[in-house]
């Protein structure tokens, strides 16, 4: 009876941690409206590094952008967006080639998500194997749906030759992804794909398009300071400097 007791104790307190190590992995935060902001984790450098995505609760389903790093979390996003909103979702769109934006892109079409990449976003995940939409923009393309309307658009190269930005005119919600830094980076981060000379003057575009933002959305940290744009667009300045030389 006592090895019983225990052994019930022992799963209970095994299921706590695993609770516990399940909810850490995923986390939704209410940004505004119909926004939140979702956060998965992946090593990167030997060091836990999140990632930032957004989802949009419509009455017609919910609209993802980009997908979870963490391939353990496609699921449980899917299961907590149905659990909050009761909802399904509907659409999926990434907005560039690496794993942080296109991990899950096979595994929601699976589950009858539609997605969605730009044609060059298309051609760079054929290139360096990973994972494709099934519907191609082959250009800066406006979306409808359940009285939301949003625009993706290409400003050139900068953080990846195929970067996209999200723009809500009407909310005035820059979702800038991997493109925008956040103001606790004190560089622009991976560059191994970014073009350093244009990166500044793709950063202008999006200022030039998207006016006066109530919310810039960042790939990574901080997502909270409107800032982050001008102070991506200064260290890219920088960067195009020291690559002029
Ligand atoms: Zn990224």
């Amino acid at each position: 009876m006592r090895f019983i007791i225990l052994a019930a104790a022992f799963i209970l307190s095994f299921s706590n941690i695993s609770a516990q190590t399940t909810e850490s992995k995923l986390q939704i935060n209410h940004l505004t409206g119909n926004f939140y902001i979702y956060i998965t984790y992946s090593l990167y450098n030997g060091y836990k590094v999140p990632a930032n995505g957004m989802y949009l609760v419509t009455p017609k389903g919910v609209v993802l952008f980009d997908t979870p790093w963490d391939s353990t979390q496609f699921q449980p996003l899917l299961d907590s967006i149905q659990l909050r909103h009761n909802k399904k979702v509907v659409m999926c769109i990434a907005t560039h080639f690496h794993d942080d934006r296109t991990a899950g892109l096979a595994y929601y079409k699976q589950q009858g998500i539609k997605t969605y990449t730009t044609k060059l976003t298309d051609e760079l995940s054929k290139k360096n194997n990973k994972k494709r939409a099934e519907f191609l923009l082959a250009k800066d393309t406006l979306f409808s749906i359940g009285g939301y309307t949003f625009e993706t658009y290409y400003p050139g190269q900068g953080h990846a030759p195929d970067n996209i930005i999200i723009w809500f005119k009407k909310e005035r919600i820059l979702y800038g992804a991997c493109l925008i830094k956040s103001v606790e980076d004190d560089d622009l981060g991976y560059l191994g794909d970014a073009n350093k000379t244009a990166y500044a003057a793709t950063v202008k575009k999006v200022q030039a398009k998207c006016k006066q933002p109530n919310f810039v959305i960042t790939g990574h940290g901080d997502y909270l300071h409107v800032q982050a744009l001008q102070h991506t667009l200064m260290m890219a300045e920088e960067l195009r400097k020291k690559n002029m030389k």
